[in-house]
């Protein structure tokens, strides 16, 4: 049986940045891959944008990820495709992986794992949309992998339920190759996609955005004939008497990503109930020692230059792993929050560069991030906005700080005036 310092699971933006980070620092390095090729979703975002703050250039998502997967290229890091990871167990202090491929099946042994296998989409299941079940129902990244990869139109008409970027990004694409799109409706008050999105994708185009407005039912037997739409109220429940129904072809869905965490889930590891992902500590160490988590598999980023920066992360701590004991301080939130990660920071690991990315629940102007030690204040940064669409981060030193595991680190949103 081979056996490694660090196994990276997922080969996407964040597996191989990974997997790079912990090359550089000395380990073995092996990185597991269920698709054909390296580089994740990102092989299907043929649109520009990414890379503006990793590389200071708009690049496409392939062009993103291909400069990272030639950096691999250049290292000692051994990668499979096609390749499932399907089981792991404890044995003392070292993990056993089974993997299976056309090969049959096969186990290696690690020393650390760094779980970087993205997240997934939600389905028509999961918004309860009453109706038949007609084909041409699609998530929004499934009507992405038809036009972009495949070269198939999904739909002639559509509508699109929800406002997430994926859903914005192909309201622009399925109109430059020839298709209606009827309008986006988002149950919410506000849009869940990037404001830049909503200009380039929407605005730019003559796409309507519904906001507070839902699909309640589709209609069709064998092909979606027709859906129909109404207002909601403030409690997100539909309005009587403002049905109305749109015929189209394709329902295109883009009503959030949820952190792929099915290895995660089979070696227990605790999850935190905000993210859907795991919980960690300042090095991206899962609660169960020698488990890393990274990328859209950690929380989804808005960015994948951030997705390659937390990889970086874990990577280089997977490969600096050593069974040292860790001492563990939670780090609280208010509830003008909708998360942070990480939500712990191990006082026995290095605390001279914590970075924390954290979402505001609400649309917030001109707010402080203040840092609480012990009820004293530490650290303020000012925001003059914080949008849940739009990820944040802060970096802190806390190096010169007393702490012991009794300490409190406390962070707030608070009103400028
Ligand atoms: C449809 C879609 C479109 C998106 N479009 C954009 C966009 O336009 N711009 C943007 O910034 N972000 C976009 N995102 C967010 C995007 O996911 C991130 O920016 C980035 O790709 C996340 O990188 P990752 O490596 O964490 O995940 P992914 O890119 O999803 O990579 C995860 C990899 O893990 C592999 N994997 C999973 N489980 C296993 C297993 N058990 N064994 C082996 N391999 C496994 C998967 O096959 C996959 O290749 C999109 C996300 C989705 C779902």
């Amino acid at each position: 049986m081979n056996r490694y310092d660090v196994v990276v699971i997922g080969g996407g933006p964040a597996g191989v940045a990974a997997a790079d980070a912990a090359d550089k620092q000395g380990a073995s390095v092996f990185l597991i891959e269920r698709e054909a090729r390296l580089g994740g979703i990102l092989k299907q975002c043929i649109h520009d944008g990414f890379g503006l703050i990793r590389f200071k250039e708009k690049l496409s998502g392939p062009e993103y990820v291909e400069r990272y997967i030639d950096m691999l290229k250049e290292t000692k890091v051994e990668y499979v495709t096609l390749t499932f990871v399907c089981d792991i167990q404890k044995i003392d202090e070292k993990y056993i992986l089974s993997l299976v491929n056309r090969k049959g099946i096969s186990q290696i042994e690690a020393k650390t794992i760094v779980l970087a296998t993205g997240c997934r989409e939600r389905t028509a299941k999961q918004v309860f949309i009453q109706g038949t079940r007609p084909a041409g129902v699609f998530t929004a990244g499934t009507a992405q992998y038809h036009v972009n990869i495949l070269g198939k139109m999904p739909a002639k008409k559509c509508v699109i339920l929800g406002s997430g970027d994926i859903g914005l990004i192909m309201a622009r694409r399925l109109t430059l190759e020839g298709a209606e799109v009827e309008g986006v409706y988002e149950i919410k008050p506000s849009p869940s996609g990037l404001t830049r999105n909503i200009a380039q994708c929407l605005n730019d185009y003559d796409i309507p955005l519904y906001l507070s407005h839902t699909v309640t039912r589709v209609f069709g037997e064998d092909r979606l004939e027709a859906v129909e739409v109404a207002k909601v109220d403030e409690k997100m429940c539909p309005i009587k008497g403002t049905e109305r129904v749109i015929k189209c072809d394709a329902l295109i869905l883009s009503v959030g990503l949820i952190p792929e965490n099915e290895v995660a889930d089979s070696l227990d590891i605790p999850l935190d109930w905000r993210t859907k992902g795991a919980i960690v500590d300042q090095t991206l160490m899962t609660m169960r020692d020698g488990i890393f988590s990274c990328g859209n598999a950690l929380h989804v980023n808005d960015l994948v230059d951030y997705v390659s920066e937390g990889a970086e992360i874990a990577g280089e701590n997977a490969a600096l792993y050593s069974q040292k004991k860790r001492a563990l301080i939670d780090i609280e939130i208010d509830n003008r929050f909708l998360y942070i990660v990480p939500q712990k920071i191990d006082i026995n690991a290095p605390i001279d560069k914590i970075k924390v990315y954290f979402r505001s629940k609400d649309d917030l102007d001109d707010v402080n991030l203040s840092v609480y030690i012990d009820n004293r204040k530490f650290r303020t940064k000012r925001f003059s906005h914080l949008r849940p669409p739009e990820m944040e981060s802060m970096l802190f030193n806390l190096a010169n700080e007393n702490l012991s595991e009794q300490s409190k680190i406390k962070f707030c949103i608070e009103d400028r005036k």
